[in-house]
C-alpha cells in the first residue's frame, strides 16, 4: 500500500507487539495491506498470546434449518421462500428429532437451530420444540439469530427480554451471531432493507447477554460494503463486547452470490485471509476467532489457522441457508481433525461454550 497508510504500518506492528489496542484508522490501513504473510505474522502473534496451547477446537454439531419461509427478502439470500410459496417448508417434529438423533449418534453436542422469519411460528412453537429437544437429547441449543428473535418478539407481542427469558427457560443456550452482515445502516439498507437496524441487532445481543445467553458474532463481507465499513463493523462488536463480555467467538464469512438477487463476485481467498487476520487484530477482547469452513472449504480454513483463527466451528452434516448461495462444503469429524493436524495443531473437541471436552 502507499501514502499515509504505509507509513503507519511500523507503528501498528509496534502496537500489536506491545499488546496495545488498535484504532479504526489502524484497521483501515491493515485492510489495504498486500503483504499477507506479514499480516498473518501479526495475527498469529495475537492468537498465540491469547491461545498459547498448540490446539485448534471444533464442536460436533448439526445445523437444523427448521423453516425456509421468510418475508424479509434479503437480496443476498438464495434460501428463503415467501409465505404461501409452494416450496416453503417447516420441518416436522419427527424430522427435527431424526436429524438430532443422527447428530447425537455421531457424538454431537450442539444443535444450531436457524431459519427464516416465518409469520406462522410464534413463541409457543419455539418453547415447545426446545423443551422437546432438551427433554429427549443431551444437546445444547444454539439458536435463533437476532432477526429471528426480534421478529418473534413482535409477532408474539412480547418484549425482547421476555422472549429471551422464556426461550432460555425452554432450553435455548446460546445465540448465533448471524444476520449481523455489516453493522452499518447504509449497507443494511442496500442489501436487506427490511431487516433489523444496527441498533436493533446490537440491542438484541446486549439484552441476550444481560439475561445470561451468550452469543457468537459474525460478519458477512464482500457484498457492497467499503473497507471502512468493515472496520466500523468490527468496532461496533468490540465496543459491545467491552460492555457485556457476552460474545464467545467471531466468525467472518464472505457473501455467496449464486442464485441471489444481489449477485456479484465471490471474495477471493486473499481477501478472506486478510479480513480474518484484521478481525483477530481489531477484536482484542474476543477469545476465539472461527474460520468459516462452510464458505471457504478445508484448504482456506486450514491456512486461516495461521491468520489468527483458533477454532473451526462445527461439523457440517447439512446446511441450507449459505449453501443455497452456491457453496457445498461438508465437514466430517475425520476431515476437520486431519485439516487441524496437518497444520501442526492438536484437534480438540469443545462444547458450545468453548469448554474442551476431549
Ligand atoms: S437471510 Fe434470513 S432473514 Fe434474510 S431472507 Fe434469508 S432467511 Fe430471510
Amino acid at each position: 500500500m502507499s501514502g499515509n497508510g504505509a507509513r503507519q504500518l511500523p507503528e501498528i506492528e509496534a502496537k500489536v507487539l506491545a499488546g496495545e489496542r488498535l484504532s479504526g484508522e489502524d484497521g483501515l490501513a491493515l485492510l489495504q495491506v498486500t503483504n499477507l504473510p506479514w499480516l498473518g505474522f501479526l495475527a498469529d502473534t495475537v492468537r498465540r498470546r491469547k491461545r498459547p496451547e498448540r490446539e485448534v477446537t471444533y464442536v460436533v454439531g448439526r445445523i437444523i434449518n427448521y423453516t425456509n419461509v421468510c418475508w424479509v427478502k434479503c437480496t443476498f439470500c438464495a434460501f428463503y421462500r415467501l409465505p404461501g410459496h409452494q416450496d416453503g417448508y417447516v420441518l416436522s417434529r419427527e424430522e427435527i428429532f431424526q436429524k438430532i438423533q443422527d447428530a447425537v449418534d455421531h457424538g454431537g453436542t450442539e444443535v444450531l437451530f436457524q431459519g427464516g422469519l416465518n409469520p406462522a411460528l410464534k413463541i409457543d412453537y419455539f418453547e415447545e420444540i426446545f423443551r422437546a429437544i432438551t427433554g429427549r437429547f443431551p444437546v445444547h441449543i444454539h439458536g435463533l439469530s437476532p432477526a429471528e428473535l426480534i421478529y418473534l418478539a413482535k409477532v408474539s407481542r412480547l418484549s425482547l427480554r421476555e422472549t429471551l427469558l422464556r426461550l432460555k427457560s425452554a432450553g435455548l443456550g446460546t445465540i448465533p451471531g448471524g444476520g449481523a452482515e455489516i453493522l452499518v445502516d447504509d449497507v443494511r439498507q442496500a442489501i436487506s432493507p427490511l431487516k433489523d437496524t444496527v441498533e436493533e441487532w446490537l440491542d438484541c445481543m446486549r439484552t441476550a447477554h444481560q439475561v445470561g445467553i451468550p452469543s457468537s458474532a459474525t460478519m458477512m463481507f464482500g457484498s457492497v460494503e467499503t473497507a471502512a465499513q468493515r472496520v466500523e463493523h468490527l468496532l461496533q462488536l468490540r465496543s459491545l463486547q467491552e460492555e457485556t463480555g457476552g460474545f464467545t467467538a467471531f466468525v467472518a464469512w464472505n457473501f455467496q452470490p449464486d442464485g441471489t438477487e444481489l449477485k456479484g463476485k465471490r471474495a477471493s481467498a486473499f481477501d478472506y485471509l486478510r479480513t480474518v487476520a484484521v478481525a483477530r487484530l481489531m477484536l482484542d477482547n474476543f477469545d476465539n476467532i472461527q474460520a468459516s469452513w462452510l464458505t471457504q472449504g478445508p484448504k482456506v480454513a486450514q491456512i486461516a489457522l495461521h491468520y489468527g483463527v483458533n477454532d473451526l466451528g462445527s461439523t457440517i452434516f447439512e446446511e441450507r441457508v449459505v449453501s443455497a448461495g452456491g457453496t457445498k462444503f461438508m465437514a466430517s469429524r475425520e476431515e476437520i481433525e486431519r485439516v487441524i493436524a496437518d497444520a501442526g495443531y492438536a484437534p480438540r473437541v469443545r462444547n458450545t461454550r468453548y469448554e474442551i471436552l476431549r
